[in-house]
């Protein structure tokens, strides 16, 4: 039986109600764990009344502020996880950015500035968050980030996101390495294509979702709520023996070669 109750999960990157993040949310929080979530803080406060209408139904127990780019407020996220429960147990990494030059026309010509920017938000955050949360994860804990499959193949425009999740893969093999003596076991999902927010900004999306529609064994893309389901079940005692990897929850594209 799938079963988090007694769980303290946090969880980061619910944008609005298609953020894959609260896919993931919504099914933690079914099979009985605790919530605390993040928002982006924007200046005039939009994105947190966004989040704070979309994780009502789940009360949340913490509802942080945390801009992975700002130190003293992932610091603080965690100080919020220590002063609100005992012990972490679940950490759900569910957040990414490129600027639209690195999505878009040619690979060479993104920016230093773009670039840096990226990789700091969509792979540095993994390393940087899971150094929080190790101290707190004291009965051992689980970890889960996404990931596309345009980080080992080159899909049309995903340019610049495609080496920021290459670089965040290996990180899981390092961080499971490190991590595998305090029990914490650390995974990513390598997701189908999506509509969101984020996913908007790569440009021919739809194409993507089409195509995959097409070629995929089973003629769709997926849901948020079945990545939800894949991410549960990695944070789950089911999922006992298994760290370091990418599970493709993709409709089975991955597999494709024509
Ligand atoms: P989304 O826009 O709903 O979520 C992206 C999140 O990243 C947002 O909540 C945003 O606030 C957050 N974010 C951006 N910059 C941040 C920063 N500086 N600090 C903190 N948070 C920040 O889109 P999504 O598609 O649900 O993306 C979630 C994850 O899933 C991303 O890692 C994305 O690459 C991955 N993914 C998405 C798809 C897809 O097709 N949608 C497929 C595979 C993997």
């Amino acid at each position: 039986m799938l079963d988090l109750t007694g769980k303290n999960a946090l969880v980061t990157g619910i944008a609005n109600s298609r953020s894959i993040a609260w896919g993931i949310a919504q099914q933690i929080h079914k099979a009985g764990a605790n919530l605390g979530v993040t928002f982006l803080p924007d200046e005039k406060g939009r994105f947190e009344k966004k989040v704070r209408d979309v994780v009502k139904p789940i009360n949340p127990a913490i509802f942080a502020a945390c801009d992975v780019q700002n130190e003293s407020q992932v610091k603080a996220t965690f100080q919020a996880v220590a002063d609100t429960w005992d012990k972490l147990d679940i950490l759900i990494h569910c957040l990414a950015f490129a600027d639209k030059e690195g999505l878009t026309g040619d690979f060479s010509g993104v920016s230093r500035e773009a670039f840096s920017k990226s990789l700091e938000i969509s792979t540095f955050s993994l390393a940087n968050m899971a150094k929080y949360a190790k101290p707190l994860m004291i009965d051992g804990g689980s970890i889960v980030t996404l990931t596309y499959v345009g980080g080992v193949k080159v899909i049309p425009n995903y340019n610049l996101m495609g080496v920021a999740k290459a670089g965040l893969e290996m990180s899981v093999r390092y961080l499971a390495s490190e991590l595998g003596s305090n029990n914490i076991r650390i995974n990513a999902i390598s997701a189908g294509p999506i509509r969101t927010l984020a996913s908007s900004a790569v440009g021919g999306i739809l194409d993507m979702i089409h195509h995959v529609e097409k070629v995929a064994p089973l003629k769709r893309t997926v849901t948020q709520l079945e990545v939800g389901n894949a991410a549960a079940f990695l944070c789950s005692d089911l999922a006992s023996g298994i760290t370091g990897q990418v599970l493709y929850v993709d409709a089975g594209y991955e597999i494709m070669g024509m």
